[in-house]
C-alpha cells in the first residue's frame, strides 16, 4: 500500500489503526486456487479467527470461498456476511454437544474432534453428515505453541483410534462425509506435510460415504526478507496429482479442502502507530508507541518477528531502536531494530498485521480497540470504528451492594 495513502488514513482515522489491503488478500487467494487448478472440486474455507471483520468475510464470499469457524459466534458472523450456511465448516475443539447442536441448527457443516462427542452426536443425529478431525501425529514444523498435530496435542482424534471411529459409526449408523486434519502453523517442509496427507488418505479410504478431504492449514508466509515460506505452488503440483489419483482409486470425485487464515490475510495487514516518546537510556534508545500488547500481542505471546518501518521519515539515517508499547507491563515489539531515525510524533508501520492481530486484541488497561480500514482500488473504507468509553462500560452498571 502506498505510503502517502497510509499516512492520510492515520490522519483521517487517527492512531493506532489497522489497515488491510483487499488486493493482497485477493491475490493470495488466487495463488492458492491456481496452485490447485487441476483439482476438479476445490474449496478454500477462510479461517475466520485470523481476522474476523464481517467486511473481510464478505470479501472472501465474493471470491467464492467458504469459511472455517471455531465458535458458534463465528458461524453467526459468517451468516451476517451473507454466507450460505452450507459453506461454513464448524471446526471447534473441545466444545460442548450443545454448541455443536447450535451450529448444526444454523446449517453449518459439523466437524468433530473427539470420540466422546462423536458417539453422543451420532446417537442423537445419525442422519446429519459429519466430518471427523484426525490427528496424524506428524510434526510439520514450528514450535509446540502453534503446532497441533504432534503426539501430545489436544487436537483431533488419534489416527490410531480409527477402528474406534468405525465402531461408533457402525453402532450409531451415523454418516461420515469428510475427514480433516490441521497440523498447525508453520509448514516449512512440503514433503513433511505430504507425509501427513498420506496418513489422512489411508484413513479417508475407509469411509465409504466420503465426499471431502480437508487438509487444514499452517501455510507459512514471510515476515521479513529471506524468510522461508510454504512453497504453495510446489505443494499444489504434488498434492493435486496425489489427490486426483486417490479419487480415481476411490471411484468418485471428492472435494479437496483447505482452511488457511494466515496465508490469506497476514501480509495484507499493516498496523499504524504513533511514537509518543523517544527515550535514551544507558543501554538503548526506546521508541514508545501509542499501542501495546492489548492491540498486538504476537511479538510478546509467540516471540513473533514483525517488521517495523518509519513511514514519516523513510529516507532518514538508520539507527537502532527498541520499540515498546504503553502497557504497564513489558510489551516489546522489537529489539535492536534498524529503523530510519525516529522523532516523537512519527508514524510507524508494523507489518504482517492481518492475521491474529486485531482478532486477538483486548481492552487491557481499559484502552479502546483500534479502528480498522479496508483499502480497495486505492480507497480506504472504515470497516470498524475505534471504540469509545460506552464500549468499555457496556453491560456494566453500578449496583448497590
Ligand atoms: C486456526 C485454524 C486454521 C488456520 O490456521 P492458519 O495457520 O492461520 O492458516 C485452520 N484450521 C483450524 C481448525 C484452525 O483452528
Amino acid at each position: 500500500m502506498d505510503r502517502n495513502l497510509l499516512l492520510s488514513l492515520v490522519k483521517k482515522y487517527e492512531s493506532p489503526l489497522y489497515v488491510y489491503d483487499a488486493d493482497k488478500i485477493e491475490s493470495q487467494y488466487n495463488r492458492m486456487v491456481t496452485a490447485f487448478s487441476s483439482v476438479k472440486n476445490l474449496k478454500i474455507n477462510y479461517a475466520v479467527k485470523a481476522l474476523s471483520n464481517v467486511n473481510v468475510l464478505q470479501l472472501f464470499k465474493n471470491l467464492n470461498a467458504g469459511l472455517d469457524t471455531v465458535s458458534v459466534q463465528e458461524v453467526q458472523l459468517g451468516l451476517k456476511a451473507g454466507y450460505n450456511p452450507k459453506d461454513i465448516l464448524f471446526t471447534p475443539n473441545g466444545v460442548s454437544l450443545e454448541e455443536l447442536e447450535q451450529a448444526m441448527k444454523l446449517g453449518a457443516q459439523i466437524n468433530i474432534d473427539n470420540l466422546s462427542i462423536l458417539e453422543q452426536f451420532g446417537q442423537k443425529y445419525p442422519k446429519v453428515p459429519v466430518c471427523v478431525r484426525m490427528n496424524p501425529h506428524v510434526m510439520a514444523g514450528g514450535n509446540s505453541k502453534i503446532s497441533v498435530g504432534h503426539i501430545d496435542s489436544k487436537f483431533g482424534i488419534s489416527i490410531h483410534q480409527l477402528p474406534h471411529i468405525h465402531r461408533v459409526v457402525e453402532n450409531t449408523g451415523m454418516l461420515i462425509t469428510g475427514v480433516h486434519m490441521h497440523t498447525g502453523s508453520d509448514i516449512y517442509d512440503v514433503d513433511a506435510f505430504l507425509r501427513a496427507t498420506e496418513i489422512l488418505f489411508d484413513a479417508a479410504a475407509t469411509f465409504k460415504n466420503l465426499e471431502s478431504i480437508d487438509f487444514g492449514s499452517g501455510f507459512k508466509v514471510p515476515y521479513k526478507e529471506g524468510d522461508i515460506q510454504t512453497d504453495i505452488e510446489e505443494l499444489g503440483k504434488k498434492l493435486s496429482k496425489r489427490f486426483n489419483d486417490f479419487c480415481k482409486t476411490f471411484g468418485r470425485d471428492l472435494t479437496l479442502m483447505f482452511e488457511p487464515g494466515k496465508f490469506l490475510v497476514s501480509e495484507a495487514g499493516q498496523f499504524l502507530v504513533n511514537v509518543n516518546v523517544v527515550k535514551q537510556t544507558t543501554s538503548t534508545v526506546f521508541a514508545s508507541i501509542d499501542s501495546g500488547l492489548n492491540h498486538f500481542i504476537r511479538p510478546m505471546f509467540y516471540d513473533a518477528y514483525h517488521h517495523i518501518e518509519n513511514l514519516s521519515n523513510p529516507k532518514g539515517k538508520k539507527r537502532f531502536y527498541t520499540v515498546v508499547g504503553y502497557i504497564c507491563e513489558t510489551d516489546t515489539f522489537g529489539v535492536n531494530r534498524q529503523i530510519s531515525e525516529i522523532s516523537e510524533g512519527d508514524v510507524l508501520t508494523i507489518k504482517n498485521a492481518g492475521a491474529y492481530c486485531f482478532s486477538m486484541a483486548s481492552n487491557y488497561n481499559s484502552r479502546y480497540r483500534p479502528a480498522e480500514v479496508l483499502v480497495k482500488g486505492g480507497k480506504g473504507y472504515l470497516i470498524r470504528q475505534r471504540e469509545t468509553i460506552e464500549d468499555l462500560l457496556r453491560g456494566q452498571e453500578l449496583v448497590k451492594i
